[in-house]
Order: C-alpha cells, then structure tokens, then sequence
C-alpha cells in the first residue's frame, strides 16, 4: 500500500511547481514533526514549498521551525492565502477531515490544486483529496510518512539518504504520538526508531526535549491540577480535571503547559477514561484518553464535537467553565449506560 502510493506521490510532486503542505489547527509533535519531514524531502527535491499551521505551536516544537519560515494562518493569514492560491498541489497531514484546519478549511476546499492527504485517523473525508494514504495501524502520521518516504526513488530504503531534518521531524511525532512509546507502539514503531538511530537522531536527546524540558511553573501547574483539581468517578472508572482561566492566570500558562496532564489520571488502578478541560476565550478545549474498551473517539462526537482516535481525542464545550463537571459526568454515564 505505502510504495504504491509513495510511486503516486512522486509523480505529482515531480508535476508540482508550488507546493503547500498543511497540518491542523492547534498542532502537536505529530502534526509540527510530520509537516516537517515533508518539508525537508522536498527542499532536498529541489522543490519549491510552503508549509502551513492554522494555528501556532508550542514553544517546546519550536525546533523544529529552525528557519522561522512555516506559515501561522492566525498570524498571517494574507500570505497563506496567497500561497494556497499560487500553489498546484496541496498536501495534508495528520488530519481526517478539513474541519481540522479551522480558518485555512475555506481555501484549502476552494483550491483547484492536487490535493493529498496523508493520515492516521479513522473514516478520512475522501471527498476532500485527489490522493489519499489513510490507516490507522501505526503509531503516528509520522511513522507512516516515514515509510512513504523510504519507498522514494530519493530514500530508495537507505536510511543515509534521508534528510536529517525530516527524520528530525518524524522522530518527534513518532515520539508524542507514542507518549515516548507508551502506548499505540507497534513492531514497525521500533523499526523506525531502530532506523532513525542509525541516522543519527539520537532519541533520547529528543526526548528530553520534548517531555523533559519543563519550566518551573509547569511544573507547578501539574501539582496544583493533581493536587487538587482532580476528581475520581470511581463508579465511572473516570477521572478529569478542568484547567480554568483563574488557573492559569496563577501559574503564568503558556500555551503547551498542560501537554500530557490528560495522560497522568490513567496511572492510578482502575481509571479508564480520563478528560482535561481547558478554559479559553472561545471555548472550552476538551482532551480524552482512555484504556481498555472505551472509545472517546465515539464519546467526543456524541458529546464534546470533536474526535479523533479510539483511546485519544479531543472536541470543544460552549459551556460556562462550572458547568463542565456535571456535563462530563452525566454525558458519560449516558455513555456508558451507567
Ligand atoms: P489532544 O487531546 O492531544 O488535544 O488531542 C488528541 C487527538 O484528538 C488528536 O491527535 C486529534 O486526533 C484529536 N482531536 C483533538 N481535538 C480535536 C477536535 O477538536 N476535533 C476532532 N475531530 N479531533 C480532535
Ligand atoms: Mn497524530
């Protein structure tokens, strides 16, 4: 399937003159490491591409935009229209649909240009791309980026031949959509990072920088929300906790502060579902996780508007911040059946 389509992509790429490359709004290591590895292959094509966020990453992503050149869409969304209007072939990734790419949706549908998608999230808006590479048996956009690109008549399967900033680029998702291969880790995984040793990417190196880099005040922040935020449904096997502005506002949160807090309530014995509330402006960010049988891909359509993956997803709430407990708790006993 992957050298098929790697034989696909190549010959569009090869037809392509501008080419955008496009990840989703609020991006995480798997989106900012994907759009990178894409980025950097194609630079050493010799092609000329773009790469644009609808939104802006995390302070702890931000090497891997070592040129400060990927496009922002809330910051400056003139030159992403222009690009997405100059480009002819147009590449996704590490999203299903185009709802994910928020304020870029509008021009991304109205192009005329080849579009691709490349993802690993279930039931992909076919519609949407011309070419499309969809499973969801991998750990990540990334690892699976990473196999199209070793089918490459540039890779050619050597891993020497891969640019050393997309293999960059494709540890980091490989590494966050794993949580440092604690879950959705799979035998191709380890092969990828078996491989991407040998590149030279040192693992561990990147893993301290991306789940060891905390400041002071995050730090903090995680105590306060375990300390005292976090409420146990024992009878749900649940728990959540809600980060709201006052919160925030104490700790002095960064955007990229509560990256993983949603993973640490699955720790304690018999907690299956968890949930993180995050309290904005618009709305209220919804984050979801679970082990064992609980889909909050299926939970977070029904109630939070949103999805994702079946053990981790996230949606929005239109809700005022101290509503949120109770509309957790009774949209997942009506869930559960419970
Ligand atoms: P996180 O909790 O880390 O923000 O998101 C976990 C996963 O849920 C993401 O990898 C993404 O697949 C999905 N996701 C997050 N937010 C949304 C959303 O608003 N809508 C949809 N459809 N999926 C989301
Ligand atoms: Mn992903």
């Amino acid at each position: 399937m992957v050298r098929e389509f790697a034989g696909k992509m190549e010959r569009a790429i090869s037809g392509a003159e501008n080419i955008v490359i496009v990840g989703h709004f609020n991006p995480d290591g798997d989106s900012v490491g994907s759009v990178t590895g894409m980025y950097y292959y194609l630079k050493e094509l010799g092609k000329k591409a773009v790469v644009v966020l609808p939104s802006s990453y995390p302070e702890y992503l931000s090497f891997l935009d070592k040129d400060r050149d990927y496009l922002i869409f809330t910051k400056n969304p003139e030159k992403v229209a222009q690009a997405i209007e100059e480009s002819d072939l147009i590449i996704g990734l590490d999203f299903n649909n185009l709802g994910r790419t928020e304020g870029v949706k509008n021009l991304f549908a109205a192009s005329s240009a080849q579009k691709i998608l490349i993802d690993h999230h279930p039931n992909p808006e076919r519609s949407s791309f011309d070419l499309i590479c969809s499973t969801v048996d991998t750990s990540s956009t990334c690892e699976l980026l990473f196999y199209v690109l070793m089918e490459t008549a540039l890779v050619d399967n050597d891993i020497e031949k891969m640019p050393y900033r997309s293999a960059e680029g494709l540890a980091t998702g490989m590494l966050t959509d794993t949580n440092n291969f604690k879950n959705s880790s799979i035998a191709s995984t380890y092969n990828m990072a078996s491989l991407l040793l040998k590149r030279g990417v040192s693992l561990d190196d990147l893993g301290k920088r991306v789940f060891g880099s905390y400041s002071e005040s995050r730090m903090r922040l995680m105590g306060e929300m375990l300390r005292n935020q976090m409420v146990v449904l024992e009878d749900l096997n649940a728990a959540y906790m809600v980060l709201s502005k006052k919160i925030q506002e104490e700790y002095n949160y960064l955007q990229g502060d509560s990256e993983g807090f949603v993973n640490l309530p699955l720790l304690i014995e018999g907690v299956e579902v968890s949930a993180l509330f995050t309290e904005s402006d618009e709305f209220i960010r919804v984050s979801l996780r679970s082990q064992g049988g609980v889909s909050v891909n299926a939970l977070s359509n029904r109630f939070f508007n949103g999805g994702g993956h079946e053990r981790a997803s996230g949606g929005r709430l239109f809700i005022p911040v101290d509503e949120v407990p109770a509309y957790f708790e009774k949209s997942l006993r009506e869930f559960l059946d419970k």
